[in-house]
């Protein structure tokens, strides 16, 4: 299996009630390499920008109004098969139905607010990491 990168986001909801930390201790534990991460927080152009592929959806402004409420913690995560493994350690979008341990059935209080982001597949990857970060940051 391949070393990948993903892009992980400890959304707004999550930095505002004080779960960053938690949150990271997951990543530690599940052996993610943090290659990167910043704090941040989006415009609403930005915000529309990263989750264009969602523009036509009923929830998309709500979406991209939450993400810009407050800061962001953004990382480039590596290991062999990150994409999946940090999909799996959030688990489902909706935290109801997500997998017991997983970050959003312990910290999500609804499917929007699940606390995390991550990519959906290599290609996502790679543009949503170029996204939050210059080549620089990233070696
Ligand atoms: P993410 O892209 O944030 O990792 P995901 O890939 O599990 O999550 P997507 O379908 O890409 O889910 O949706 C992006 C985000 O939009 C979700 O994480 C959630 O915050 C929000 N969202 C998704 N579906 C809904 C919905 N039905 N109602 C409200 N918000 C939603
Ligand atoms: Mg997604």
């Amino acid at each position: 299996m391949a070393i990948e990168r993903t892009l992980a986001i400890i959304k707004p909801d999550a930095v505002g009630r004080g779960l960053a930390g938690d949150i990271l201790k997951h990543i530690h534990e599940a052996k993610f390499k943090i290659v990167a991460i910043k704090s941040l927080r989006l415009t609403k152009a930005e915000a529309e920008g990263f989750y264009a592929v969602h523009r036509e959806r009923p929830f998309f402004k709500d979406l991209t109004e939450f993400m810009t409420s407050g800061k962001l913690i953004v990382m480039a995560l590596e290991c062999e098969n990150a994409i999946a493994r940090w999909r799996d350690t959030m688990g489902a979008t909706d935290p109801a139905k997500a997998a017991h341990g997983t970050i959003r059935k312990t910290f999500g209080t609804s499917i929007q607010n699940n606390c995390t982001h991550g990519s959906d597949a290599a290609e996502t990857a790679r543009a949503e990491i170029g996204y939050f970060f210059s080549g620089m940051e990233l070696v």
